[in-house]
C-alpha cells in the first residue's frame, strides 16, 4: 500500500510531538511531506533529520539548514506547503490564528485536513466550512472532545443532541473568591492534561470549553440549544451523543492525545498504532457529573452568547480572550479580569455577519488593539 503523504503545521508543538510519535510508531503508512514550526529551529532540525520532509517552513531568524530538504519561511511558506497537491492530508496543529489562511489554502487544493487549530473554526468557521463542503474536502477533528463526537456519530441525522465534557480544570471546586485571586502557578496546574500555556488558562476559565462549543457547532452542524456541555473531572468520557431514540453513546479511553491524533490521520481506518495501558472500568471506579457552574465560569455563557450571535462576535470573543490571557500570563491582570475584559469589548463590539476573510482579520487586530488598551488602563 502506498504510504499516506501528510504534512503538520506546527510540529514542534504539544499536538506536533505528539503526533510525530504516533508517525513514528506508524511509519510504514505514513511519509511526511513537510515539517512546519514557529522559532523553535533547534527542536525543528531535529524533527527533520529523523523524519527526512522534502519541506521545512520555520519562523525564526536565524539559518536553518538540513540537507536534502527545501527550506521555506513565514505565512509564505506554509501557503506553498499547503498548496502541494501531493499531501494527502494536512495536520493543522499550529496555534493563534496563523493557522487560518494556510487551512483554507489547503481546502481549496482539495487536501483533507486535521484539525487541531481552534482559531480556524472559531474564527472562521461559516467560510472553512462552506469551502469545505464545496471542495470535498473533510475536516477531521484532533481535540479529544470532538474526536470523541466523531467517532459517536454513525447516522447523523438520528442524533439529538452533542454532550461535551470538561475536566471542570485546576478551578472546579474552588470559590468564587479563589477563582478572583487565582495565580499564574495555580492556573497553569492543569489535573489533568498537559498542554500549552494558552489553552491551560483557557481550561482554568472554561472558556476552552466556550471554544470548542463553537467549533462542535461548525463541525457536526448543530444548533447551540444542542451543545450541552457536562463536567466530568476524571476526563475518562472524552464527549457523547445522545440520539433521538434516547440512547446515549460516548466515547471512553485514558487522557491521551495520541488516540485523537492518530484516528484523525488514520481515518477512516482504524489502527493499533500507539496503545496506551489497558481500559479498566473497575480500576477507574467512579465516573463524575456535575452542571457547569455558570457563576463561577461565566466564560462558557459569553461563548454561547458569541456563537449564537454569529458574524464576526466570535472573532471578537477568540481575541478579546487570546490578549487578555496573555496579560494574565504576564502578571498583569487577574484571572477572573480575563471575563471582565471579554465581556466588555463583547458588548461593545458592532457585529459584521457574513464577514470576508479580510474582514476577520482586520476585526481581530482591531479588537487585540482595544483589549491591550483596556488592559493598560486597569494596570
Ligand atoms: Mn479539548
Amino acid at each position: 500500500m502506498e504510504k499516506k503523504k501528510i504534512s503538520i503545521i506546527g510540529s514542534t508543538g504539544s499536538i506536533g510531538t505528539q503526533a510525530l510519535e504516533v508517525i513514528e510508531k506508524l511509519k510504514d503508512k505514513f511519509e511526511i511531506l513537510a515539517l512546519a514550526g514557529g522559532s523553535n529551529t533547534e527542536l525543528l532540525k531535529k524533527q527533520a533529520e529523523k523524519f527526512k520532509p522534502k519541506y521545512i517552513c520555520h519562523n525564526s531568524t536565524s539559518q536553518l539548514t538540513v540537507s536534502g530538504a527545501k527550506i521555506l519561511h513565514g505565512s509564505d511558506g506554509l501557503e506553498e506547503i499547503c498548496s502541494n497537491k501531493e499531501n494527502d492530508i494536512i495536520l493543522v496543529a499550529c496555534s493563534g490564528k496563523i493557522g487560518l489562511k494556510p487551512t483554507l489554502t489547503a481546502i481549496k487544493n482539495n487536501i483533507n485536513i486535521a484539525l487541531a487549530n481552534k482559531e480556524t473554526l472559531v474564527m472562521a468557521g461559516d467560510i472553512v466550512m462552506s469551502e469545505a463542503r464545496k471542495h470535498g474536502v473533510k475536516i477531521l477533528p484532533v481535540d479529544s472532545e470532538h474526536s470523541a463526537i466523531h467517532q459517536c456519530i454513525k447516522d447523523i441525522n438520528f442524533v439529538d443532541k452533542l454532550i461535551i465534557t470538561a475536566s471542570g480544570g485546576p478551578f472546579l471546586h474552588k470559590t468564587i473568591d479563589d477563582i478572583k485571586n487565582a495565580t499564574v502557578e495555580e492556573a497553569l496546574h492543569h489535573p489533568r492534561w498537559n498542554m500549552g500555556k494558552k489553552i491551560t488558562v483557557d481550561s482554568a476559565t472554561l472558556m476552552n470549553k466556550g471554544l470548542e462549543i463553537i467549533e462542535a457547532h461548525h463541525l457536526f452542524g448543530f444548533d447551540y440549544d444542542d451543545i450541552e456541555v457536562v463536567i466530568h473531572p476524571q476526563s475518562i468520557v472524552h464527549s457523547a451523543v445522545e440520539y433521538k431514540d434516547g440512547s446515549v453513546i460516548a466515547q471512553l479511553g485514558l487522557p491521551s492525545m495520541h488516540i485523537p491524533i492518530q484516528y484523525a490521520i488514520t481515518y477512516p481506518e482504524r489502527l493499533e498504532g500507539i496503545k496506551s495501558k489497558s481500559f479498566s472500568f473497575a480500576e477507574i471506579a467512579r465516573l463524575d457529573f456535575e452542571k457547569p457552574d455558570f457563576e463561577k465560569f461565566p466564560c462558557i455563557k459569553l461563548a454561547y452568547h458569541a456563537g449564537r450571535t454569529g458574524g464576526t462576535s466570535t472573532v471578537c470573543l477568540n481575541a478579546a480572550n487570546e490578549e487578555a490571557v496573555f496579560a494574565f500570563l504576564d502578571g498583569k491582570i487577574k484571572l477572573y479580569d480575563i471575563y471582565t475584559i471579554v465581556e466588555k469589548m463583547m458588548s461593545s463590539h458592532k457585529v459584521i455577519q457574513n464577514p470576508t476573510i479580510d474582514e476577520i482579520f482586520s476585526v481581530d487586530a482591531a479588537i487585540r488593539e482595544q483589549t491591550k488598551n483596556i488592559i493598560k488602563q486597569m494596570i
